[in-house]
């Protein structure tokens, strides 16, 4: 399947690669997320605020226990069910995401809106974008008379940055 066969979508395009105001990403993670938060009825209480302020520090996925080794420095908690809930509750809530390849977390791109996410790790420096899922999958899938009820698409290679330093 080339990139090229695939047909134009109105999918955002991935953030996280290459140079851009990361600075917004993190105050437009926060701000969604007190919004989300608000209109659901649930607290976003200081712990899960650092976890996901922890997250939203760089495009790059986090295990539970480096979110643990933070918070325990930051005096805020040593036991690992803190981490494990605050972490769980961000992704419940649409908040964050959990790479499976991984075994890690990453701060959601598009916080507070129900969506299946397509994720490109670069295996040189570690950069985790989040994009759309493209259509061709799921319509296939439709197609063929098969429900889609979770979709995970998590995709290895290098960033534009790694991959023009190996050329
Ligand atoms: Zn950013
Ligand atoms: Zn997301
Ligand atoms: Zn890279």
């Amino acid at each position: 399947m080339t990139e090229n066969a695939t047909p134009k979508t109105t999918a955002k395009s991935p953030v996280g690669f290459g140079k851009h105001d990361h600075a917004h990403c993190k105050t437009y993670g926060l701000s969604r997320a007190e919004a989300v938060c608000e209109a659901a009825g649930v607290q976003f209480t200081p712990i899960r605020r650092r976890v996901l302020e922890i997250l939203l520090e760089a495009h790059e996925a986090l295990g539970a226990y480096d979110v643990l080794a933070r918070l325990s420095a930051e005096g805020l908690g040593s036991k690992p069910p803190v981490a494990y809930r605050a972490l769980g509750f961000l992704v419940d809530n649409g908040l964050a995401h959990r790479i499976e390849k991984l075994n890690a977390y990453i701060a959601c791109a598009h916080p507070g809106e129900a969506h299946d996410a397509a994720f490109m790790i670069c295996r040189a420096c570690g950069t985790v974008a989040e994009a759309e899922p493209r259509g061709l999958f799921k319509r296939t899938a439709g197609e063929a008379g098969f429900q889609i009820e979770t979709l995970v698409i998590e995709a290895e290679g290098l960033c534009p940055d790694c991959g023009e330093a190996s050329v």
